[in-house]
């Protein structure tokens, strides 16, 4: 009984400083981490978090995104949910999807391309990415404005 006693005013007490303590909040929830920002995946943040690509990939496309540069933001919740922010109008960036599929963006010949691993903008010229050291790259993919 005197157990009992100690667990319910432990909760309690657990309840009082999630509520109103920042420290105690981050200390036993965690924090909700940025995995893309601005079309880029964050390749640190996904290896942190022991997240592949393709399984970014794969919950971006649940929230309906197709090309890379619609993720304004995207993070992963301490619930295991995730958030996804949209950039508006149209779009370039790396296609989420197999390039034959029928809901694909259609890739264009641009004068641009994209880091195949982190998503960022690389020139032609480029052998290996600024921001990764990735040496593949995906021809650039542009998506017109999502309707409202
Ligand atoms: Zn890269």
């Amino acid at each position: 009984m005197m157990l009992v006693t100690l667990l319910v005013i432990i909760n309690k007490l657990m309840d009082i400083g999630m509520v109103e303590s920042p420290l105690v909040r981050r200390v036993f929830s965690g924090r909700s981490v940025t995995v893309a920002d601005n079309g880029r995946i964050n390749l640190k943040a996904l290896r942190a978090l022991k997240v592949s690509r393709e399984e970014l990939f794969e919950g971006l496309r649940e929230h309906g995104i197709r090309n890379l540069g619609r993720v304004a933001h995207a993070r992963l919740e301490t619930s295991g949910t995730s958030s996804v922010f949209r950039n508006r109008g149209t779009v370039c960036g790396l296609a989420l999807l197999p390039p034959h599929t029928a809901h694909s963006p259609t890739p264009l010949r641009l004068a641009s391309r994209f880091c195949s691993a982190c998503g960022s903008p690389a020139d032609l010229d480029e052998t290996i990415c600024t921001q990764c050291a990735n040496r593949t790259f995906a021809a650039a993919a542009i998506e017109p404005d999502e309707p409202p």
